[in-house]
């Protein structure tokens, strides 16, 4: 029952410390505006710990993965715009 409680408390808190002062993160180095928006990117004030506010985990291999499609991507268009 207690577990249960903790659990339902925390559902829109701090993975990681159960803390409830968390925001979504606007704006990243790794993905500007778009990226933490589609990660659901979220950043808690307590610990600074950041995480999927839909999975409820670490985002570090969704920004991998954005991070290397978005650089992929520029890469593409500066090969075709060098190309034509
Ligand atoms: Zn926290």
């Amino acid at each position: 029952m207690t577990d249960q409680l903790v659990e339902f408390s925390n559902e829109n808190g701090c993975p990681k410390c159960g803390s409830e002062s968390v925001s979504p993160v606007r704006y990243t180095w790794w993905g500007g505006l778009l990226g933490p928006k589609i990660l659901n990117h979220t950043k808690c004030q307590a610990c600074n710990y950041t995480y999927n506010s839909k999975t409820r985990k670490s985002n570090t291999a969704g920004i991998v993965i954005y991070f290397v499609v978005f650089v992929g991507l520029a890469g593409l268009v500066f090969y075709f715009l060098r190309k034509s």
